[in-house]
């Protein structure tokens, strides 16, 4: 398990980030955009239009967006299905992409904690949480309903933050 597994892959990904997110117009945004909506400068091979230009542009917020490697994980787990012919389907592609990168998230928050040189029970307890996460980003923990792999993502989630603030306890003492 290391950092590779947070890479992302555009080249494998259906633009999901310029899809299932929302953003406001703002110095990071050139416009508006609802959750589930095409970004207009989303080409139809998942390109950007304006890619050399973002900057420019005022899309700093696209650049500076890192799903971890979120996309090209939903994007596979719905190779087979019609996600482009049935709306609900994309639906649960794009709230899958969404939970993905909170996933990604949390395993590089718990990667990184490994630099710490933390008391082996904290250290143990972080181990067993990684593993907990991957298995779900990448694992037999993936399978079953939506509403299943979300609940099972909550609580790992969950229980992850409660350990990474007493580990902000740990290191500031
Ligand atoms: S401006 Fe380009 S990178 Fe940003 S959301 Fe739109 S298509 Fe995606």
């Amino acid at each position: 398990m290391s950092q590779d597994d947070l890479q992302a892959d555009c080249s494998r990904c259906v633009g999901l980030c310029c899809v299932a997110l929302s953003f406001d117009r703002s110095d990071r945004f050139g416009h508006d955009k609802i959750a589930g909506e095409p970004c207009y400068h989303l080409r139809s091979d998942f390109g950007c239009k304006i890619h050399a230009r973002r900057e420019e542009l005022g899309y700093e917020g696209c650049i500076a967006f890192d799903c971890l490697g979120a996309g090209q994980r939903a994007t596979a787990l719905f190779a087979e299905r019609d996600w482009r012919g049935d709306r609900s389907v994309a639906l649960q592609l794009y709230a899958r992409f969404s939970l993905l990168t909170k996933l990604q998230e949390m395993r590089q928050a718990l990667l990184t904690a490994a630099d710490l040189g933390l008391p082996a029970e904290l250290e143990a307890e972080r181990v067993a949480l990684l593993a907990r996460i991957v298995d779900i980003a990448d694992g037999d923990a993936a399978a079953g309903t939506e509403a299943e792999i979300g609940a099972r993502a909550d609580t790992a989630l969950t229980q992850s933050k409660a350990f990474l603030r007493r580990l902000a306890d740990v290191v500031s003492l």
